[in-house]
């Protein structure tokens, strides 16, 4: 390989190099009174005023030397005995940084190196490339990106809505059957697990047929939504409630035996029956029917055989005369 301490390869890399026709806009500026007394055509077209001597007026339409100017930093560190720092961040004595011209109105990456001529003044030799067009893909890159990433955030945050909102009914955003099902077979391993005692309730509304009738469909609705509320508020964090159509609820009370579970339903039953719901000043009354079992650990196949045993002594409570809890016995 060809040394670079080769005379006439540092002629043939030299000034000369960066003609008329280099795409650099190359300058050498007298740092004693910041005069260019170099440019090439390229750099003479960057420049607003011809007539200026100084390079802060002709090359940045400045009025004092420029705040980001790197000849006195170039310069006192090349007068410093040691370099080490220095050229840890240079490349050969120059710096290279990337500058917006105002007067251009273009980017620049700007190669600069201060050198001590024979005659022992300072100069600035500075090559700037025009980077504008590089910087504006990369801006329109970043751009793209920050609007894909918004995008990306509001599409997760539609599918978890739509998510949590195909677990639940719409008139009273309580869970759905669909859910029950899913969450159900949690539970249940989890009470495998633990072998601890769950119960399943079913919850129907007496002679809500009548209250339609009587009051009509909107009416009906609200008293859906009534004890929708107040279920939903009678249970705990880690119990269970589901709208599973109609006028019919199921829950499922955690850790709980029989026993308690008829205490809670009693508690819920009479709750609804003292409810004192007005419907634009009218007293509608309501009641509600609740038959229970619990999940048995040995037989049940799944939770659907609970309830099947918990909705047979809910049909019994109705046979019975409504507005009352009973619990499945064999
Ligand atoms: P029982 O005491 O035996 O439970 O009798 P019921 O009248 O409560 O039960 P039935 O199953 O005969 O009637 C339930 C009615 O609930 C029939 C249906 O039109 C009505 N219904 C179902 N879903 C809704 C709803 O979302 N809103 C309203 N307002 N009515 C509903
Ligand atoms: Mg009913
Ligand atoms: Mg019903």
């Amino acid at each position: 390989m060809i040394s670079f301490d080769d005379k006439e390869i540092n002629q043939l890399i030299s000034i000369n190099t960066f003609n008329d026709t280099s795409l650099f806009a190359v300058s050498v500026i007298d740092l004693s009174k910041y005069e260019i007394i170099y440019a090439n055509q390229a750099m003479k077209n960057v420049m607003s005023d011809m007539t200026a001597v100084n390079c802060w007026e002709a090359i940045y339409g400045q009025e004092a030397p420029c705040m980001w100017c790197k000849a006195p930093g170039l310069l006192a560190n090349l007068k410093k005995s040691t370099q080490h720092d220095f050229q840890s961040t240079m490349n050969n004595g120059y710096v290279i940084y990337e500058h917006f011209n105002e007067v251009a109105n273009k980017w620049y990456q700007i190669q600069e190196k201060v050198e001590i001529l024979e005659d022992s003044r300072s100069v600035l030799i500075s090559f700037c490339l025009d980077i504008s067009l590089q910087k504006e893909a990369q801006s329109k890159l970043i751009d793209t990106h920050v609007k894909l990433t918004n995008q990306t955030q509001v599409l997760e945050e539609v599918q978890a809505k739509l998510k949590e909102q195909a677990n639940r009914d719409p008139l009273t955003n309580m869970y759905n059957r669909r859910y029950f099902a899913d969450i159900s077979e949690k539970i249940v391993s989890i009470a495998q697990r633990t072998q601890k005692p769950f119960c399943v309730l079913m919850v129907d509304i007496d002679d809500f047929k009548k209250i339609n009738d009587t009051y009509g469909h909107n009416v009906g609705d609200e008293v859906i939504k009534q004890l929708a509320e107040k279920l939903t508020h009678s249970i705990r964090e880690s119990d269970v409630a589901a709208r599973f159509g109609g006028e019919e609820f199921a829950v499922i009370l955690s850790n709980t035996d029989k026993e308690d579970a008829m205490v809670f339903a009693n508690t819920f039953r009479t709750d609804i029956k003292n409810l004192g719901f007005r419907y634009e000043n009218l007293p509608i009354d309501f009641a509600v029917s609740i038959g229970l079992d619990a999940f048995d650990r040995e037989n049940d196949k799944s939770i659907n055989d609970t309830l099947k045993r918990a909705d047979k002594a809910l049909y019994i409570a109705k046979d019975m005369g409504k507005n009352r809890v009973i619990c499945y016995a064999q």
